[in-house]
């Protein structure tokens, strides 16, 4: 490989130093660099160039641009710095990869020799970082419009005369309630997804007794499940102890109970299991609803995914619940995880790490 200060120092060898200190600065460099020469060869490169474009084809030099990198626009810009002297600055999107650069290209001569000097600039996470950014704002907008617009309608017909409808203005004043409810719950969880994103969470492992707080868990929420006759069930072993933060595996357990509930058929049931896997505490709750197809599995602790987005909002879901439960595993250095079968009823499980022997 040769590296673009063996060429600036051709012609008069700089001192030793100078090229040492030289060399260090573009091989450290993050961004790529790529000089072109008149024939619209690779003339030099540094080390992040090879990394990016070069790996597969090895070194770049003496290859044409047009075989290192496949784009006509980066061409262009490369010919007009050569051959019209002008400094360009380009995006370039590579194929079949999601690797975007911001390039800037600009005219060099050394040793009476023209060249073009490309500095590549990666935007691939800024750029992934913008969508996820956009996604959430709207997803935010659409969540709290919904509940906005009802609770807007129902305000208006109250004011165009039911106020004085015996029969019904107690009804509307319940849906504006309801959807008061539901626009406070989401405006709660996106703070707390937000504070513990933004690491203002701090957690405090110690052992805590799990049956117990799944008992809890369960009496708090035993008066939805008796609404559709669901069983619950506790399977734990009296005086099993994982290491977790109480509040933090209390609100994780409440979330995938509660879903449990929600999602699982009249009559149906909830278990909730442990096992000690490899070394770690494997905390199950299983339930005995319609399952989740396969297609949606991969997606299904994204914040605002849902696989049936009218359905989770009648019933009261904000589609935070699990990307929720998700930051909080991994917050205790563990993970959560699902597996279901269509039909047949899911079963989420929370692992963290086994407390030290
Ligand atoms: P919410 O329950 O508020 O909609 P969650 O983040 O808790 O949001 O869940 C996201 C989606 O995952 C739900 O809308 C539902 O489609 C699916 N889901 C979660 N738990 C279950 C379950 N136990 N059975 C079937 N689907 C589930």
């Amino acid at each position: 490989m040769s590296f673009i200060t063996d060429w600036f120092s051709k012609k008069e060898p700089a001192p030793n130093e100078t090229r040492t200190t030289f060399n260090k600065l573009l091989e450290t460099m993050r961004e790529s660099v790529i000089v072109v020469g008149e024939d619209t060869r690779v003339f030099a490169s540094n080390r992040a160039a090879y990394d990016a474009f070069g790996r597969r084809n090895g070194p770049l030099e003496n290859k044409r641009l047009s075989e290192v990198i496949r784009d006509l626009n980066l061409h262009e810009a490369f010919r007009k710095a050569l051959q019209e002297g002008k400094t360009l600055d380009v995006g370039l999107e590579l194929v079949g990869t999601n690797k975007k650069y911001d390039v800037r290209i600009a005219p060099v001569e050394v040793d009476d020799k023209k060249g073009a000097i490309g500095v590549f600039y990666d935007v691939s996470q800024l750029d992934r970082l913008e969508k996820v950014r956009q996604e959430f704002l709207s997803n935010i907008s659409h969540e709290l419009r919904t509940p906005l617009t009802s609770i807007l309608a129902f305000v208006e017909t109250l004011e165009d005369g039911a106020i004085d409808d015996e029969e019904n203005n107690l009804r509307f004043l319940g849906v504006i309630r309801r959807n008061a409810e539901r626009m406070h719950r989401l405006i709660d969880d996106i703070l707390e997804l937000s504070s513990i994103e933004s690491g203002r969470i701090t957690i405090e492992p110690k052992p805590a007794n799990l049956p117990k707080l799944v008992d809890e868990v369960f009496m708090n929420l035993s008066n939805k499940a008796s609404e559709r006759r669901i069983e619950l069930v506790n399977e734990i072993p009296p005086e099993t102890f994982v290491l977790a933060d109480a509040v933090r595996l209390e609100q994780m357990l409440t979330n995938l109970i509660d879903n449990a509930v929600k999602f699982n058929r009249e009559g149906g049931r909830v278990t909730a299991t442990h096992a000690r896997r490899d070394g770690r505490d494997v905390i199950g709750v299983a339930d005995t609803g319609e399952g989740i197809a396969a297609e949606h599995l991969p997606r299904i602790f994204e914040r605002f995914y849902r696989t049936d987005r009218a359905r989770s909002r009648e019933i009261g879901g904000t589609g935070l619940g699990l990307a929720i439960v998700k930051h909080l595993a991994r917050l205790h250095d563990g993970e959560v995880s699902v597996s279901s079968t269509s039909g047949q009823g899911s079963v989420f499980s929370i692992e963290l790490p086994a407390i030290p022997a």
